[in-house]
């Protein structure tokens, strides 16, 4: 028997029979490490603890207590899960069994009727009896004639053989649990006893290979852990998730809709979410009004010729819808971005030196192709409002263009009461400059400029090299949003291309022609994916300003006290407070109550005695305790609520 030679992380070298399983390796090491042990990393792979090794290579021993353990237990997971819906379903077919960032799926598909959320218990007990039986868990490598047999015309899983076939000289990699045959090579424990604390979480629709023409397959979600207190605080997690989850309160409190019937990503507002994107709206032009911005209204439609001058047809064209053929030789293209728009303005007059900065602003309402899987409530979608902006400044405004710009982002943030953000600061690669535009003193000049301008005002921030685009360095800010991802809010773009591309120019002091630098930036990001975002962070219970209900008055019986009701209703609506009267026929706790779950930050009660003394009794949402007030005072305290755009009433 040959030998093959083992690299160890700490650089020794060892000298094994070729066949040696990782575990047998680990044996030589110590009995607890391979008692802890679960698989190895050989090669930059995570392989099945008893597979062979047969050529020379690193190997790094897995164990339970790390990110990649978890993983090889959650492709074990899924394996089981799918062997248990096997039995339980003997005309199922499957797709591909995965792993997610908390924990695992199987793709399913069985005509004979759906898993529904019922059948949990019956699966559950099901994959326990296979844990139980403590089962081998198999990795084959067979040539495609036997794995096609193997899979007995399950038509997803023969797509997967002749893919994998076809990728690996004819060799298919398989795991095999029982009758059950897997088309994955993604290593698995030896045994199912290690899956012994597990939940199947939930089932979702989702199209085999992500591709909308294809069939839509049943995705059936699990998770497991080699702790019980692990799964506790995943389950926890998740409810803390789906408490905030934006999908979850936009239907609870029916702020918008998405229904793939009429067009996936395309969401709907309905009344309530409407009036919360209207008002942001309307905060954040009046904001950049009063900052220099120039709003201005510009076209979704244009010729493709402008995408193609942009660049934008060459490099983002997957992203974009396709073009319309209009019939006469003139194509239309939905767009992807406003910046070709806003440069249109720029050009519409000769500008000179003292025109600049000139600072163009729009909602501007753009549409992008996303594959249909990728598609989330308002955080994904396909058509999208970007409060987008474009500055174009003179080489020497950049940094104070820079610092004004950033001030206005920390403005509207504490406004909102956002306060979980990181800045970063993206320089191009040092390693690999030819992968960016090519001017060198202009990388050089604009990263020290935006650099010291965050220096000078005092921001905290990172440096990321690599992370710039092609065309100039930038400033990402980066939020936490509630399921536990990061994402992008604010942007800061320098561009020093498109100014090429459309050969804008501005006349200096000195009466020449000069290439201005256009500044991207977005402060709210888009009113989808802002809207979203602040469902999440406020938990649904919107500050009053933004609040669609700001205010719900009960009359405690409506024939004595429902005219006081009204006229402070009208008193109200001329104060722009958005309020509704409830008159329905219900006991007043179940009025309050309602107005809590609808979280109205002000609930109005109207009795005998309010109308007496010219007040109302008001209870704050979360609050327990009311309070008596005149109507005057009531009034201006709403009023300074909303204008100091709080969450709690001073
Ligand atoms: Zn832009």
């Amino acid at each position: 028997m040959g030998k093959i030679k083992i690299t160890f992380p700490d650089e020794t070298i060892k000298e094994f029979d070729k066949g040696i399983t990782t575990e047998d390796i680990a044996k030589t090491i110590s009995t607890s490490l391979a008692k802890k042990a679960v698989a190895g990393y050989f090669n930059g792979k995570l392989i099945d603890y008893q597979q062979g090794l047969v050529e020379n290579g690193t190997l790094k021993i897995i164990t339970k207590d790390s990110e990649d353990g978890v993983k090889v237990l959650w492709q074990t997971g899924s394996i089981l899960l799918a062997s248990a819906l096997s039995e339980l379903y003997p005309k199922m077919h499957f797709g591909e069994g995965k792993v997610t960032e908390h924990g695992f799926y199987f793709d399913t598909d069985n005509a004979e009727g759906q898993v529904a959320e019922t059948e949990f218990d019956k699966i559950s007990q099901k994959m326990k009896e296979l844990v139980k039986a403590n089962m081998a868990i198999k990795y084959k490598v067979l040539n495609e004639q036997e794995a096609l047999k193997a899979v007995d015309g399950d038509p997803y899983r023969m797509e997967l053989v002749k893919k994998a076939a076809a990728e690996n000289d004819g060799q298919v990699a398989v795991h095999v649990l029982g009758d059950f045959v897997d088309v994955s090579d993604g290593a698995k424990l030896a045994t199912t006893k290690g899956v012994k604390i597990f939940q199947i979480l939930s089932v979702a629709g989702a199209y085999w290979k992500g591709i909308s023409s294809n069939p839509m397959l049943q995705r059936v979600y699990g998770t497991s852990f080699f702790k019980q207190k692990d799964l506790d605080a995943e389950l926890k997690r998740r409810q803390e998730a789906r408490e905030r989850d934006h999908r979850v309160i936009g239907n609870d409190l029916d702020l918008f809709f998405v229904d793939p019937k009429v067009g996936a990503g395309l969401p709907y507002w309905m009344p309530k979410g409407a009036t919360i994107r209207r008002t942001i709206e309307r905060y954040i032009i009046d904001k950049e009004v009063s900052r220099g911005y120039e709003h201005v209204y510009t076209p979704i439609l244009a010729n493709l010729d402008l995408y193609k001058q942009s660049g934008h047809w060459d490099h983002y064209r997957e992203d974009m819808f396709p073009p319309m053929d209009m019939g006469d030789g003139e194509m239309l293209e939905l767009r992807p971005m406003n910046c070709p728009s806003h440069i249109q303005i720029y050009n519409r007059h000769i500008r000179s030196y003292r025109d600049l900065p000139l600072r163009i602003a729009e909602l501007g309402m753009m549409h992008r192709y996303e594959k249909s899987g990728a598609l989330t409530g308002l955080s994904r979608v396909r058509e999208m409002t970007l409060n987008d902006g474009h500055t174009f400044v003179t080489p020497d405004q950049i940094e104070e263009e820079f610092k004004q710009t950033l001030q206005l982002m920390v403005s509207v943030y504490s406004d909102f009461d956002i306060t979980d953000y990181r800045f970063r600061l993206s320089y191009r690669d040092p390693k690999n400059t030819h992968k960016y535009f090519d001017d060198d003193e202009m990388w050089e000049k604009s990263q020290k400029m935006l650099k010291a301008a965050m220096d000078d005002l005092g921001l905290d921030y990172y440096e990321a090299e690599g992370e710039a685009a092609f065309y100039g360095p930038k400033l990402d800010v980066q939020t936490k949003t509630a399921l536990g991802g990061e994402e992008t809010l604010s942007t800061i773009q320098l561009d020093f291309l498109l100014p090429e591309k459309f050969d804008l120019h501005y006349i200096g002091a000195d009466g020449e022609e000069h290439r201005p630098v256009m500044i991207h930036r977005g402060i709210v990001s888009t009113m989808e994916r802002f809207t979203a975002y602040l469902t999440e962070i406020y938990k649904g219970a919107f500050p009053t300003w933004l609040a669609p209900q700001q205010v719900t008055i009960i009359p405690v019986k409506n024939d004595l006290h429902l005219e006081y009701c009204e006229a402070l209703r009208d008193r109200l609506v001329a104060n722009k407070i958005r309020v509704n009267i409830d008159e329905r026929n219900e006991k007043m706790g179940y009025k309050v109550r309602q107005a809590q779950v609808n979280k109205i930050p002000y609930i109005l009660v109207v009795g005998d005695k309010e109308v007496a003394e010219k007040g109302v009794s008001v209870r704050r949402y979360g609050q327990d305790n009311t309070k008596e007030v005149k109507i005057n005072d009531f009034v201006n305290e709403i009023l300074a609520d909303v204008a100091s755009y709080s969450r709690e009433a001073e």
